[in-house]
């Protein structure tokens, strides 16, 4: 696609996030759900496959103008922006990654235009950051497998209808495609989340689900060191844009709100107190903006250590939002804790960045880890 046409993609979304996604998300995050139209409106623009590539349907946007789709979706709505995460990023890129070409073929374009929509089914009521101890099971059966167990916290899981799972033989795990319409497979909706409220969230059962053999993704028993982490690497990356989507988001809410509201006479944005707070948000903002950027140009380049970048932008940026969507509550003194102003929704969804795609405590430990070998002494 040429650059003339990216940006075309990148500001007919952002007319569509102003116009119709931004106005709506605190309706969504109070009725829990995100409507048919909107999954649609973004499919119609072809943002549901963004990053997948044109032969497969999709827009094949490079890392860097996904990531600024990413932003622009995440600024006007999480829960919107987490689809992208999970069906486009974590699902999606994966399959062109490392998907069979039947699988490309038989699901992307489906999935570009929002005919099935996908989910990233790894966690588990007693698993989460361990996710190599998953207890979901697979039996070869002649030439399918044989799926039991339960999944928890699948975002999107309740209107999925594909699901890139992860089950173990008792030895090692393996990835698979199953289906909706594959008997045996059933959701449980969550409800009464901090954030991503309109995510559909749900419970996934097994009960002896029968998941043809070539649905399998990867080779056998590398489901978790090849594949979950390869899809990690993805949705780490759109998280980290995410954080910076918060980040602006609730840095233009404090700025529009501290020249508006008065004080002992004055705009509360005199007080240089508050115009600390707002230097320190710009800043950060700006800082894990630039993080996101350079990773973008490392994914971009093949560069080795684009994956610990991407881990680095995502424990920075997720930081961030935390940071500056508390301060954007503080600037808006009691009406920052109100629902009727949009800071108290963005500081409760920035606390997710921090749990997601890996804790920040597993960032750290990532992190901790290259700091260690990369910047030892000669
Ligand atoms: C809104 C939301 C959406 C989600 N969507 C999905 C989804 O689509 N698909 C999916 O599979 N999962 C999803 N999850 C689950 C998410 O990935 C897990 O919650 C996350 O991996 C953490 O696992 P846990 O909650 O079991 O915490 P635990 O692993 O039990 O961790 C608890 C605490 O211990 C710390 N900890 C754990 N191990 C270590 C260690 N080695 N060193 C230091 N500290 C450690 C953690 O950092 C954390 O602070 C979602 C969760 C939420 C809240």
């Amino acid at each position: 696609m040429s650059e003339a046409r990216e940006e075309y993609v990148l500001e007919a979304a952002r007319e569509y996030a102003e116009a119709v996604i931004r106005p709506q998300a605190g309706q969504f995050d109070r009725q829990e759900s995100l409507p048919r139209e909107v999954i649609d409106g973004l499919a119609s623009r072809g943002l549901l496959g963004a990053a997948i590539p044109a032969e497969y349907g999709g827009l094949g946007l490079d890392p860097l103008r996904y990531g600024a789709l990413t932003e622009i979706i995440g600024k006007a709505c999480c829960s919107t922006r987490a689809l992208l995460t999970v069906h486009t990023s974590l699902v999606g890129e994966t399959l062109v990654r490392l998907g069979t070409q039947a699988q490309r073929e038989r699901f992307l374009p489906d999935m570009a235009r929002g005919s099935r929509i996908a989910c990233f089914a790894l966690s588990e009521p007693g698993v989460g950051t361990d996710a190599t101890s998953v207890t979901t099971s697979s039996r070869k059966q002649g030439d399918v497998y044989v799926l039991n167990g339960r999944k928890k916290w699948i975002s999107f899981a309740a209107i999925a209808d594909l699901f890139l799972v992860f089950a173990s033989d008792g030895d090692k795990v393996s990835a698979f495609l199953a289906e909706r319409s594959m008997p045996g497979l059933s959701v449980k909706p969550m409800s009464g989340l901090l954030g991503n409220r309109a995510a559909h969230m749900a419970e996934v059962i097994f009960e002896n689900v029968e998941v043809p053999a070539e649905n399998m993704v990867g080779r056998p028993g590398t489901g978790f060191s090849f594949v979950a982490n390869t899809a990690l690497f993805y949705g780490r990356y759109s998280i980290a844009w995410a954080g910076v989507a918060i980040g602006q988001a609730a840095l233009e809410e404090m700025v529009g709100y501290a020249r508006e509201r008065e004080q002992f006479g004055r705009k509360i944005g005199e007080f240089q107190l508050i115009q600390g707070i707002i230097a320190d948000s710009v800043t950060r903002v700006h800082a894990a903006r630039a993080l996101c950027e350079r990773s973008g140009r490392m994914r971009l380049s093949g560069d080795d250590d684009a994956v610990m970048e991407v881990n680095i932008a995502k424990y920075f940026s997720s930081k961030t939002a935390l940071q500056v969507a508390s301060d954007a509550v503080q600037v808006f003194g009691g009406n920052g804790c109100w629902n009727e102003y949009p800071v108290e929704r963005l500081f409760r969804e920035s606390k997710i960045l921090e749990i997601i795609e890996g804790t920040s405590q597993v960032q750290q430990v990532m992190i901790a880890g290259h700091g260690m070998r990369k910047y030892r002494r000669p």
